[in-house]
């Protein structure tokens, strides 16, 4: 099915900032959210089935025009997944990460995805590792760690007019892992790949800065983790640079995905061991 322009917004995208956007890692933003009849509908639709859900005028939110523009992908046209039947919201029990600690997402954001601009997930195929690729601030805190998730998550709503943050699963600083997109929803992360695709997001920008050995090594406890529970195959467990042209997941993410599936590295043995 061909891909339109979600929400009727004008593409390709002119790049927010200077350069090659496959080198710097950003993607454009798209200015303004859209609020027309169909995501008025769907509010309707969403409130039908007990969700609460932001008016369109609280969705807009503060300005989101000066952010360091993160790698993002486009999302699944609107025009398609309004004929689907909307996927029900996963609760936060259905997501399994095993022995893992998940924070779940009410820890983060009050907003739930807008469920009838999604596709359903219907089984998981591959895994996606990520950057953020916005300014490569220390995150210090619990705190901070929230702060920035709902800071992707309102720029992915507010200014992309998609659904809900483009993740699944997010890794921060100090190896903690927080739940993003419902799991039973694709996600928004890989142009043209979206379907049956988990995304991970490690939190930082990795063309900048080494990612945390705390980072690093729930990274790997969670891929393996999610490979043996949806029976995603070791070749599929892939870097966006590894689908599209873009520096994402930022060089110094990519050599260590790069190690660690090596024949000796942590998460081929991980996985190898059971
Ligand atoms: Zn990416």
């Amino acid at each position: 099915m061909a891909e339109k322009p979600a929400n009727g917004h004008a593409e390709p995208l002119s790049p927010m900032i200077a350069g090659d956007p496959a080198r710097n890692g950003s993607h454009a933003m798209i200015p303004e959210p859209r609020c027309n009849r169909r995501a008025i509908l769907a509010s309707g639709l969403a409130a039908a089935a007990g969700l609460v859900l932001p008016s369109c005028a609280s969705r807009r939110g503060p300005s989101t025009a000066a952010l360091p523009g993160p790698a993002w992908p486009h999302e699944r046209p609107a025009e398609t997944i309004a004929k689907a039947t909307p996927a029900p919201v996963a609760s936060e029990t259905t997501v399994k990460v095993g022995k893992l600690r998940l924070i779940p997402r009410t820890a983060w954001t009050r907003q739930q995805p807008n469920i009838s601009d999604t596709n359903p997930m219907n089984g998981i195929q591959s895994i996606t590792v990520h950057h953020d690729g916005m300014s490569p601030e220390i995150i210090r805190s619990q705190a901070d760690a929230a702060a920035r998730l709902e800071l992707i998550r309102s720029s992915h709503v507010d200014s992309r007019g998609w659904a809900d943050i483009g993740y699944h699963l997010i890794v921060d600083p100090q190896g903690r892992i927080w739940q993003g997109r419902p799991m039973n929803l694709q996600g928004a992360h890989v142009k043209d790949h979206n379907p049956h695709n988990l995304g991970v997001l490690v939190m930082g920008n990795f063309e900048e800065q080494h990612p945390t050995p705390q980072a690093l090594a729930t990274l790997d406890q969670l891929l393996a983790n999610q490979a043996a529970v949806h029976r995603v195959p070791f070749g599929s467990i892939r870097t966006h640079q590894e689908w599209a042209s873009t520096a994402c997941p930022g060089r110094n993410l990519q050599a260590y995905m790069n190690t660690t599936r090596s024949r000796t590295g942590r998460l081929r043995s991980m996985m190898h061991n059971g």
